[in-house]
């Protein structure tokens, strides 16, 4: 059923089997009890690094597979098939931290963070939200002070995906002082890592979906963090956050095209299982539209984030492309959830079947990496920025 609507080449094909293979064997038979126990399996990480899928957009001499966008995205989605917690576990450290040391990284953090990263040796996370700074996220107040040539950071961190197990987390703080604030301009990267003196794990969020991915507070308190731990120039840290999102937000899509695809998937079978007044419910109209909807919005999130991810592939600016594909295919992927339990009836709403647990992590691609709204807007905004 998952039509390959930009047409795929051998090698891509041979990537996207790959994933399919791995989820299928080493995913798909625990997500529901990870799910249930809320458990991140940490053996995960290392058979990823094993196959290269925590290198993807790395290129070879950084020990990455230096794959294309739209290679990178197909997998992605294969993995998302059968677990989202393990998507965004992958999504977030292939299309952020490690984006943004490769991007703007001096020569020796791509040797002490960048390569490890692309083997699966270190796990990274992105910690730009806070307590009461999320769609807003420029106004962050975590602060970084100078003392040397070290940088001291004070401040909490909210919602940091992979949080506890990060060996490396890209964190946004401010650089500039009380009396001369510069907005987004005011905000630096800092590479940090757990054993920095300061660094702690706080609240563990206890999670409607996503349950398998861990998603915490982390607190800075006097964290004294290297110089040379600063990614790129003072002050460009939120640049180099949003431009990252960019990459971001098409890895949420894939993400949501997975999840559709496998509820399309259980209800398009289960229609052809179940039988009431003495007949299959597929042979019912009502049914037959709603799966013909569910394939429909599958078909088009997907073929939007494969355009956008073949227009990043061509060097183009795509900031407007993925905000349009994460909305699409997120807002696809509520309705196809929530389509797919209609199917099931009662039994959609019980645990026995995977369709209620798509649904509750279907919800939160509206959310992370930007809201629907917020979406909304930067699709507008663009609408008026010179090209
Ligand atoms: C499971 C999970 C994992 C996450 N992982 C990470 C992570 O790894 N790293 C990280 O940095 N962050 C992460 N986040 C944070 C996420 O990006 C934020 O939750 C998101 O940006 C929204 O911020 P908020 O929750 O503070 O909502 P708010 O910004 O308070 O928004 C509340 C509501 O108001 C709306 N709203 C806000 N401003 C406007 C406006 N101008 N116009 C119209 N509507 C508006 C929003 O769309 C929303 O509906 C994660 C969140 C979750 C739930």
């Amino acid at each position: 059923m998952a039509w390959a609507l930009t047409p795929l080449t051998e090698a891509q094909r041979e990537i996207q089997h790959l994933a399919q293979d791995f989820a299928e064997h080493e995913i798909a038979p625990y997500s529901a009890q990870w799910d249930r126990d809320a458990y991140f399996e940490p053996s995960l990480v290392e058979k990823l690094g094993a196959l290269g899928f925590l290198g993807m957009l790395i290129p070879e001499e950084y020990d990455g597979l230096g794959l294309d966008t739209l290679t990178y995205l197909v997998a992605l989605e294969e993995i998302a098939r059968a677990d989202a917690s393990a998507a965004v576990m992958i999504s977030v450290h292939n299309s952020l931290p490690t984006q943004m040391i490769l991007k703007w990284g001096s020569a020796d953090q791509k040797e002490r963070y960048l390569r490890p990263m692309a083997r699966g040796e270190m796990l990274g996370a992105f910690a730009l939200s806070e307590p009461e700074a999320g769609s807003d996220a420029a106004s962050l107040t975590t602060q970084a002070v100078r003392d040397g040539n070290d940088w001291i950071l004070n401040g909490t961190k909210a919602w940091v995906s992979s949080g506890t197990k990060g060996d490396v987390i890209l964190a946004m703080a401010r650089t500039d002082t009380p009396d001369d604030r510069r907005g987004a301009r005011g905000i630096s990267a800092f590479i940090v890592t757990p054993d920095l003196p300061g660094f702690s794990v706080g609240k563990k969020e206890d999670k409607m979906g996503l349950r398998a991915s861990p998603t915490v507070q982390i607190h800075f308190s006097d964290m004294r963090v290297p110089g040379d731990r600063l990614l790129g120039a003072v002050g460009s840290g939120f640049i180099y956050a949003m431009q990252s999102l960019d990459n971001g937000r098409l890895g949420i899509a894939a993400q949501a095209v997975g999840i559709s695809e496998a509820a399309l998937r259980l209800a398009a079978a289960y229609a052809a299982e179940r039988k009431q007044f003495g007949h299959p419910i597929k042979e019912f109209q009502a049914i037959q539209f709603k799966l013909a909807d569910m394939a429909m919005r599958v078909a088009a999130a997907r073929a939007l984030l494969h355009a956008a991810a073949t227009a990043k592939d061509r060097g183009e600016r795509i900031t407007q492309f993925s905000s349009m594909a994460k909305l699409l295919a997120s807002e696809a992927a509520m309705a196809v959830t929530t389509q797919a339990i209609q199917i099931f009836g009662g039994y959609g709403y019980v645990k026995d079947y995977p369709v209620e647990r798509l649904f509750r992590d279907a919800k939160v691609t509206q959310i992370y990496e930007g809201t629907s709204e917020i979406q909304r807007i930067v699709i507008a905004r663009e609408l008026y920025s010179k090209r």
